[in-house]
């Protein structure tokens, strides 16, 4: 009844309906102010969130807090709702979820209404709303993050002072676990489904079998992310998302054995997160040997300062391996190192998610992270490898990475070019389908050309590494990296072009890939570096020749064989 009132009756209604993104920004401004511990987690929760809202309904009046604590019963009869305060025109949902914590948060489970047990399972609550499960999942996690927003706020009153009360002493584990539910409900990689990869001998297949990996070579490793490209979970439910994949590698070649049992093996088993804090926005990332932030030894611990910033998954990462200058003296390829750094050291802040045009999604959780190191202080024992091995372990961690970015950029190329062609049959123009005119014909034999020749180049490369080790496949990897990007790149914008506006609309999945697909000629090294890199390379096979002509110069070739055969053609000439 409350949602088919009419809003104009219901006092608020002359203002503008609130979006569900809108929503979600309003009480994420709310979580920023809660206590630190809590502020990472819960920005996991807000990165599902945003990833995954739901088409909206037609706007009706929304309670906003709509709970049994809130309504007045007469026998199972409800005869008044309380407490309007964060009223609104809104999504009618919403207060179903608010509803629907009740049976699913566990401690709320057994409870009993003022006006008895809750009679409706969810669905069948949800079914009068032609809500289905999935859908109301959003709403129900949703409803989670925004009690634990509210929540957050007062715990941070309270230990301010400004609300004390013992009642709030409990409440972080209260919050946490309102939290975990709202990921939980939200995650659409269940543990099941990681298990299955497991015990088909699929899971982190990226390491060796001495380090806990399956040993299938980065050529079989190829193809396996080729398929995963084509959903940005598969990554997670395999065990091999970047940049835990790299860093797990990192650890494993090396990292001592305690650094193993601490980080490595917890971070292998999905346990643990890890970042890979290198670049800063006052320095070219481009050119590593600028870094500035620094490491310095005092008695047994490493003392670090410095600003990072495009820190992956910083935010919601258990651990971040840093790299920062310990040897300023050195060579400019001598001066970096790997230290790991725990996400709880004192003077690590997590500052923010950096907003990026990959989406509102990468602001919480899983984003890219500004970091401070403000003397932050780690033991001597997290320094990786040797002092100074910084570059080197850099290049191991990022070559055989390289191959896999590629290979799931042609996944995910793959599907665009799929929706290329299913449009191109689709629709007609001009008296004929699109598939028939010339310019989309060269348009889907361009990038069936370019993707086959990026996926052979890929699988050279992975080849070369499986054969000659990452360092001798260093030009082959350059080469896919920045040919790799353009490819994945050209295929989502041809395929936009083919789909009109509805490809530039939200309403297909191009436009987020076209967006997300631009990060890719950055990271990793810019597409400008690796085509330096490959050129260098390259050059080391030829010397210039002597002399102002080309070796090829067709006079000077001319000169130098008349000259070679001087005795032969005058022999052929005296004989005439
Ligand atoms: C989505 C994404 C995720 C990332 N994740 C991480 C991460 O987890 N950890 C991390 O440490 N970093 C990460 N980065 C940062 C990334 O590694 C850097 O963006 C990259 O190394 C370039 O550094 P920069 O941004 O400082 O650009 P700059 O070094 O300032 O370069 C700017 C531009 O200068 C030009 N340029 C540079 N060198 C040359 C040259 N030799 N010749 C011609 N032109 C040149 C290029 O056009 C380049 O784009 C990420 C970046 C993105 C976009």
């Amino acid at each position: 009844r409350l949602h088919t009132l009419p809003v104009e009756q219901s006092g608020i209604g002359d203002e503008e309906p609130m979006p569900l993104v809108a929503e979600m920004m309003r009480w994420a401004m709310l979580m920023q102010r809660a206590p630190e511990e809590l502020t990472s987690r819960a920005g996991e929760l807000g990165g599902l969130l945003a990833a995954g809202v739901p088409a909206e309904r037609t706007p009706t009046l929304v309670h906003g807090d709509y709970h049994y604590g809130n309504m007045l019963f007469r026998g199972p009869e409800v005869v008044a709702v309380l407490d309007w305060e964060i009223a609104q025109i809104g999504q009618p949902l919403m207060d179903l979820g608010c509803l629907a914590i009740m049976s699913h948060r566990s401690q709320f489970k057994d409870a009993e209404s003022p006006g008895g047990t809750v009679a409706l399972p969810d669905e069948d609550l949800f079914a009068l709303y032609g809500a289905g499960c999935v859908e109301m999942n959003w709403y129900v996690a949703m409803s989670l993050y925004k009690y634990a927003a509210i929540l957050g706020y007062n715990l941070m009153l309270h230990q301010r002072g400004k609300r004390p009360d013992p009642f709030y002493e409990t409440l972080t584990t209260t919050i946490t676990g309102m939290i975990d539910e709202g990921i939980e409900i939200l995650s659409p990689h269940p543990p099941p489904l990681q298990d299955e990869v497991k015990s088909q001998k699929l899971w982190a297949t990226h390491l060796p079998p001495e380090l806990g990996g399956q040993g299938y070579g980065q050529v079989k490793l190829g193809l396996m992310h080729e398929i995963e490209g084509a959903t940005m979970w598969a990554p997670i439910v395999f065990g091999n998302q970047a940049p835990d994949s790299g860093n797990s590698e990192v650890l494993a070649h090396f990292g001592t054995q305690a650094q193993k049992d601490q980080w490595l093996y917890p971070l292998l088993d999905g346990r643990l997160r890890s970042a890979f804090s290198m670049t800063e926005p006052n320095t070219a990332g481009s050119d590593p040997t600028l870094l500035s932030s620094t490491a310095v030894l005092d008695g047994d611990e490493w003392v670090i300062n410095g600003h990072k910033w495009f820190t992956s998954n910083g935010m919601v990462a258990d651990f971040l391996i840093a790299m920062v200058v310990t040897e300023p003296d050195a060579g400019p390829y001598e001066r970096a190192s790997m230290i790991i750094v725990p996400s709880a050291a004192p003077g690590l802040k997590r500052v923010r998610n950096i907003p990026t045009m990959a989406g509102a999604h990468e602001r919480f959780g899983y984003g890219h992270a500004e970091v401070l190191y403000e003397d932050v202080r780690v033991p001597a024992a997290n320094l990786v490898g040797k002092r100074g091995q910084g570059f080197l372990i850099a290049q191991a961690r990022l070559g055989p990475g390289r191959i896999h970015h590629c290979m799931r950029w042609l996944g995910m190329a793959r599907r665009a070019f799929d929706m290329m062609c299913e449009r191109a049959l689709q629709r007609e123009a001009f008296g004929k389908k699109l598939a028939s005119h010339e310019t989309v014909q060269n348009w889907i034999a361009d990038s069936a050309a370019e993707m086959s020749a990026a996926r052979l180049m890929t699988l050279h490369a992975a080849w070369v590494i499986d054969t000659k080790g990452a360092a001798a496949a260093r030009k082959e990897i350059s080469l896919i990296k920045f040919f790799g990007a353009k490819v994945l790149h050209d295929v989502i914008d041809r395929s936009i072009q083919v789909h009109g506006s509805l490809g530039y609309s939200a309403d297909m999945p191009l436009e987020e890939m076209y967006r997300t697909a631009r990060g890719a000629r950055f990271y990793d090294g810019p597409d400008e570096v690796h085509r330096v890199s490959v050129a260098r390379q390259v050059l080391t096979g030829y010397k210039a020749p002597q002399g102002m002509w080309p070796s090829e110069h067709v006079p000077t070739r001319r000169a130098a064989a008349q000259r070679k055969f001087a005795a032969l053609l005058e022999a052929a000439t005296t004989d005439v």
